[in-house]
């Protein structure tokens, strides 16, 4: 039986009925408030759809509410998904401009059809989107596609897409309602010459000239896509580096030389003061952060990347008391409650990294608290990585963490141009930096700048989980040629002082 509960202000029971995927719950009907489900997760992106499965799979009766129409959240819908689409699809065309003749292979006429792009980009979203419904389906969670609003700790108000309300009766609701992109104070997002990521996501034509407020991740990466596209790509930050906080200095340095030599402009220290549109331009009024120098910058298109905030709009969280910090975020303790007892909350609602794989830890962690008792998210080791060309990857701490932090650290660094894989394949840019307790050898830290840096730094992430020493990872056989040697080497360095081939 479902617990969906009719209340007299709510649709028919048909119609309720209906708005749940699948035909299977139609069959069953609906429930009464005498047998509630025992988990509601509210927002089906990465934190509350994994955590709805793994709570079905443990034999929780489990409903998951999401108002976008499509579950996946931000990162299926206009996040990690369509950028890596665009990311991917921009570096093929990029490399067959201008890095095959030297390979060996000629090609004619490369043309740049953004339409297809753009099309193949959505329909990897939608295979993605449809593929967690099924996933839902075959787990027998209920999806019920609404906006859920608190009418008590136990009772969610949902306005239901297909039109009318109805109310869910829950022993336990988990929050993962996400986040929304920052809005710069003053400028005015249209998502056509002043975009957001998600219109960044989608321009129907390569702007000549692109400026970038924010030299974050998501700034970078798409900044990164539209340069390859043939834009010319300019990237204000007010910080004095790239690459956003928790990237390490030295590979911050290293990683804007390399995207400079690919084209992009880099205005550090400098102070977006606000924007105005003319003649189909947009001049964006900039200030140096130092000298206080003002100028005007004039572009087709802007992106603001200046970050994310908490989305909580609608939840009616005051309604039964839900503490929220001063910025926004949803007060949780270890164990992901927060301050209204059977209510949790994970993602990018709450503390910590806005990453979709922290999400999906914490979303399996809390259900596993309702079920058990126990959870554990190791928040030392939540890896980080930029989808550029190549990636820079992390994990654990930087070399400034370990200063502040007074920890004696040794450093093993390889560089990318010794590791006879990455050379063969013409993938020289970058390096693999670690870092080791000074005393006991333990793992703090991986840096990676490759083009594989995502991939390789899995190793570095395990090795961390399981407390392995620089040492253990340095004696592991690693196949050859792989460019996952080149960790190997730099954990043979941080251990013994040395590494073989460098
Ligand atoms: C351009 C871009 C690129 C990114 N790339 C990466 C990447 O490569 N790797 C990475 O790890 N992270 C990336 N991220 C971040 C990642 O998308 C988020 O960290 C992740 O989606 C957070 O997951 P979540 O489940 O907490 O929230 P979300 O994914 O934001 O999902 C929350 C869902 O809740 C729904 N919702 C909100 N309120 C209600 C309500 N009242 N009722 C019903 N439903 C509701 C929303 O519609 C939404 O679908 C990227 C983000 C962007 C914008």
């Amino acid at each position: 039986m479902l617990s969906l509960v009719s209340s007299s202000r709510t649709l028919s029971r048909t119609a309720a009925t209906r708005s749940v995927v699948g035909s299977w719950v139609a069959q069953r009907g609906l429930a009464t408030a005498q047998d509630p489900y025992d988990l509601v997760v509210i927002g089906g992106g990465p934190g509350g759809y994994v955590a709805a499965i793994k709570a079905a799979q443990l034999g929780l009766k489990t409903a998951c509410v999401e108002k976008r129409g499509s579950l996946g959240g931000t990162c299926l819908n206009v996040g990690c998904i369509p950028s890596k689409a665009m990311l991917n699809n921009s570096q093929i065309y990029h490399q067959a401009l201008h890095d095959t003749k030297a390979r060996g292979i000629e090609i004619g006429d490369v043309k740049l059809n953004l339409p297809v792009m753009l099309k193949a980009k959505d329909k990897s979203v939608k295979g993605l989107t449809s593929g967690v419904e099924y996933l839902f389906k075959k787990n027998k969670v209920d999806y019920i596609k609404g906006a859920a609003s608190f009418a008590s700790p136990t009772q969610l108000d949902v306005a239901l897409l297909d039109g009318g309300n109805t109310q869910v009766e829950a022993k336990n609701i988990l929050i993962a309602t996400g986040s929304e992109v920052t809005p710069f104070p003053g400028i005015e997002i249209d998502e056509k010459q002043i975009v957001s990521s998600t219109g960044a996501l989608d321009l129907q034509q390569v702007p000549e000239k692109m400026v970038v407020i924010g030299a974050g991740v998501i700034g970078l990466e798409l900044g990164s896509v539209w340069s390859r596209l043939g834009a010319n790509v300019e990237v204000v930050e007010f910080l004095g580096a790239i690459g956003g906080a928790g990237m390490d200095g030295e590979v911050s340095k290293n990683f804007q030389k390399i995207l400079a030599k690919q084209g992009l402009k880099f205005n550090l220290n400098t102070k977006v003061l606000g924007a105005s549109k003319k003649d189909g331009k947009v001049h964006l009024e900039v200030e140096g952060a130092k000298n206080g120098k003002k100028s005007t910058i004039e572009a087709d298109v802007v992106l603001v990347a200046i970050g994310r905030r908490p989305y909580t709009e609608g939840l009616g969280l005051d309604k039964i008391g839900v503490e929220v910090d001063n910025r926004g975020r949803i007060v949780i303790d270890s164990q992901f409650n927060t301050s209204v007892p059977n209510v949790k909350c994970i993602g990018d609602v709450t503390f910590g990294p806005m990453l979709a794989h922290k999400a999906e830890e914490e979303g399996i962690a809390a259900v596993e608290y309702i079920h058990s008792g126990y959870g554990h998210v190791a928040y030392n080791v939540i890896p980080s990585v930029v989808y550029t060309h190549p990636e820079v990857a992390w994990v654990g701490k930087t070399e400034e963490d370990c200063k502040a932090e007074g920890i004696e650290y040794k450093v093993g660094n390889f560089p990318m141009v010794a590791n006879s894989r990455a050379k063969t394949n013409n993938e020289t840019d970058g390096f693999v930096k670690v870092l080791a307790e000074k005393n006991t050898d333990k793992i703090l830290g991986a840096h990676i700048i490759s083009n594989v840096a995502g991939e390789i730094l899995a190793e570095a992430a395990l090795a961390m989980e399981y407390g392995a020493s620089a040492e253990d990872v340095a004696r592991t056989c690693h196949a050859h040629p792989t460019v996952s040697e080149a960790v190997k080497e730099a954990f043979l360095m941080a251990s013994s002082g040395k590494a073989i081939n460098a």
